[in-house]
């Protein structure tokens, strides 16, 4: 008796999960449609695309990859990728909930990248430029030897043909798994900086949501012009950590992009449905 119920109930279409509200279908698995964080207001796909990834409602900045990135500001996304190919190793044979050399391998098929960074070499405008970014998807965009290599390479790239260099930094800091072999990253990426000043080849430095941990205190800072999306996270330590060492509430707004360009860490604050233009715009004055 009961099982006939159940058939009659998918006869009618009354139990409960086989009618799906307008609600739910807007957020359909097929990623078609997206609701933004901000403002909880549904947009589609083609929409987020036609828009620079930026909500339309309330101009919420998405957190975007390097596809995006390089679909928004490269011509007619076109671009070479550079060393596509790097990818990690396992040095210390760490281990937490899983061995780290599964979880690189699970990562990378679920998120189709290689490590937490891509570089191409393509033109803005017209105008031939190196760009490097990170990728939050993977692995929280940790910065691993593969990231900081990627970075060297890149700026070698950019000092050999004379192009500049443009870095988007996107991370939650250094990469455990990798210990000291990712700290050392810092100062190899800021060493190839110094050469790549000497060489008077321009660097740009984008800061986006979030820029955390030890890329804040090394190349995310070091541009010729830091730029930064509204509303980015930026900061060395998260706010709750700050918070909870100094035992004190933290100011309105702290570790924002507004509060580290008012104190004077951050040279613009650029919306990203206007960010192509202006790189174009930095690229001529700088070739001046
Ligand atoms: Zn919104």
């Amino acid at each position: 008796m009961k099982e006939l119920d159940i058939d009659m109930a998918w006869f009618k279409r009354e139990l409960k999960g086989i009618i799906t509200t307008t609600e739910e279908k807007k957020e359909a698995p097929d990623g078609i449609w997206n609701k933004c964080p901000n403002c909880k207001k549904p947009l589609h796909y083609s929409e987020q695309v036609e828009n620079q990834y930026v909500c339309h409602y309330c101009g919420f900045h998405l957190r975007i990859g390097s596809k995006e990135y390089f679909s928004v500001l490269f011509d007619n996304n076109e671009f070479t990728e550079l060393f596509p190919d790097l990818t990690s190793g396992d040095p210390l044979h760490f281990e937490d909930t899983k061995k780290y050399v599964d979880r690189l391998k699970e990562t990378q098929a679920k998120t189709g990248l290689k490590d937490a960074i891509r570089a191409a070499v393509g033109k803005i405008d017209g105008q031939d430029i190196v760009i490097a970014c990170m990728d939050f998807n993977f692995i929280g965009g940790s910065m691993g030897s593969v990231v900081g290599e990627k970075i060297a390479r890149s700026i070698d790239h950019s000092i050999a043909n004379k192009i500049p260099f443009m870095m988007i930094s996107k991370s939650g800091g250094a990469r455990m798994m990798e210990a000291a072999f990712s700290l050392m990253q810092m100062a190899k990426t800021s060493a190839k900086l110094a050469l790549l000043a000497q060489a008077k080849v321009p660097y740009i430095s984008l800061l986006t949501d979030p820029t955390t941990g030890g890329v804040t205190a090394s190349y995310a800072m070091l541009g010729d012009v830091n730029i930064a999306e509204p509303g980015a996270l930026i900061g060395f330590a998260g706010p709750r950590v700050i918070k909870e060492t100094i035992k004190k509430d933290l100011p309105k707004g702290f570790q924002t992009a507004e509060f580290v360009q008012e104190h004077g860490f951050l040279d613009f604050i650029v919306d990203r449905r206007e960010m192509k233009e202006k790189l174009a715009s930095f690229l001529k004055m700088m070739k001046n």
